[in-house]
């Protein structure tokens, strides 16, 4: 169990280790795509905003700046002459609210942007920012009536310029920067454009890494799950094995020792004078030598089916009348007290069977309705001719079978409690057999059970 839990865990944590690994991998390329088509933006806004210059001789401003020059100059006036410090404040928010909505509503290069990038082949749908980050009133004084905290940081146009924001922001794309003045204002902006099918289109172009990545974490995933269901499933056979071993080491002592001491008996001098003693004696070690070898003949088959394929015996026979002769049998021989109802009726069906294989089959599942019982057994027998088969039902009051050992009866050792506590002594091959007889036959068994409630084996046969 302990070795169990660290494989999985082992296993887990490398499949997590792999995802980040590749999540990371995705992120520095979708980074890397992401700045790449920031730069190719950049360089074609620049190529259009210069041919825009030198094409029709305009920076797509001409209009913001005409309607400026008709408000500034009575703005202006209006902002000198305001002593109170709370008028000021409103004031310079109504200037800049004006300024704000001129250049953003007003200018051309939007549209000029627009159409080059058209004109190119390159995607000209974007949303465009204008940013004010200094708006200054002059007359004799002037009066700051905006700036931002990044434009004092920067380097001022007339010493060296500037080619941007000392910050590109992440979705937008930083086009060019204008200053603009007349005699009543001065001020500095900064004009972004931003792609709504910016994702879309690096997803695109990351798509296909991605899918690898996702093929690699899956495949290695599945290729995880078959390891370890393939070392479970070996692990479990390696325990039935155990068990079986320890079974039958169990099974073959019994008779065994029963041997061993008859001998003994046989050598002492009182009983070698008691003919009735001498007798009971040999008769106990040839019935305990009858059922250690029926022991050894059925390890011997078991390996024997393994190698090749069951060689049956067929002949047509009625199957009711052989079930009545087995059922017969398993009575006489003991059954244990079992009561037996035989509710079958066939309706003179023939089937093509081997007769010894079949009893085994029917007895291995009578004497499992006997053994799994903690009460006095009732097994009832139904059984009907139906569609070109042969129905048996073989049902009984006994312990029951739990959902989980239900899948596994079937298998080869296997037992609902495995190891030397169990209860009830066995091999784990009766229903192994079972299964296999029928299979040969062209059949098939399977087992519907409730714990505490008892179990029912349906047998179908072809005939
Ligand atoms: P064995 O009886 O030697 O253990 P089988 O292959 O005959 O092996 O049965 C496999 C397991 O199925 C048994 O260990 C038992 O737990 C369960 N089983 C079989 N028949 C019955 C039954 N009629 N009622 C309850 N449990 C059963």
């Amino acid at each position: 169990m302990k070795k169990r839990n660290t494989v999985q865990l082992l296993g887990i944590m490398s499949i997590l280790i792999l995802i980040s690994v590749q999540v990371f991998i995705i992120r520095g390329i979708w980074k890397q795509k992401d700045e790449m088509f920031a730069l190719r933006y950049t360089t074609w806004s620049q190529e259009a905003f210069n041919y825009i210059r030198r094409g029709m001789s305009t920076d797509g401003f001409d209009t913001v700046r005409l309607l400026l020059a008709n408000y500034s100059e009575k703005a202006n006036k209006e902002l000198h002459a305001i002593k109170d410090e709370k008028e000021l404040a409103v004031k310079k928010k109504d200037i800049l609210d004006y300024f704000t909505k001129v250049v953003n509503q007003e200018q051309d290069l939007s549209g000029l942007l627009s159409s080059y990038f058209e004109m190119r082949g390159f995607e000209k749908n974007f949303k465009y920012t204008i940013v004010i980050n200094n708006l200054e009133m002059i007359s004799n004084d002037t009066i700051v009536v905006y700036q931002s905290e990044d434009f004092s940081k920067r380097p001022p146009p007339d010493r060296g310029g500037r080619t941007g924001p000392s910050e590109i922001s992440k979705s937008k794309i930083f086009v060019t920067w204008r200053w603009m003045e007349d005699n009543n204002y001065r001020f500095f902006i900064d004009y972004y454009i931003d792609f709504s099918d910016k994702q879309k289109v690096i997803l695109k172009e990351t798509a296909a890494s991605l899918a690898m990545s996702t093929l690699s974490i899956l495949v290695v995933v599945i290729i995880f799950m078959i390891t370890y269901k393939n070392l479970m499933e070996e692990k479990r056979l390696s325990n039935l094995k155990t068990d079986f071993i320890n079974n039958m080491t169990h099974e073959l002592k019994t008779p065994l020792s029963t041997i061993t001491v008859a001998g003994k008996t046989l050598e002492m001098v009182q009983i070698r004078n008691n003919d009735a003693k001498i007798l009971e004696t040999a008769k106990l070690i040839g019935k305990q030598s009858i059922h250690l070898n029926q022991l050894i003949n059925m390890i011997l088959e078991i390996s024997m089916w393994e190698r090749t394929q069951f060689q049956l015996d067929k002949k047509t026979v009625e199957i009711e009348e052989i079930m009545n002769d087995v059922v017969d049998s398993f009575r006489s021989g003991g059954g244990n007290g079992a009561s037996i109802n035989q509710k079958y009726n066939f309706g003179g069906a023939k089937v093509d069977l081997d007769i010894v294989y079949f009893t085994m089959l029917i007895n291995n599942l009578l004497s499992n309705a006997v053994k799994y019982s903690d009460k006095d057994p009732v097994i009832d027998i139904e059984g009907f001719a139906k569609d070109n088969n042969i129905c048996i039902k073989v049902s009984d009051n006994g312990i029951g079978i739990n959902k989980i050992d239900q899948k596994h009866v079937f298998d080869k050792f296997y037992r609902a409690t495995t190891g030397n506590i169990h209860k009830f002594k066995g091999l784990g091959l009766g229903l192994y057999y079972v299964k296999k007889i029928a299979e040969a036959h062209g059949g098939d068994v399977t087992v519907s059970s409730k714990p505490g409630k008892g179990s029912i084996f349906t047998i179908t046969l072809p005939y």
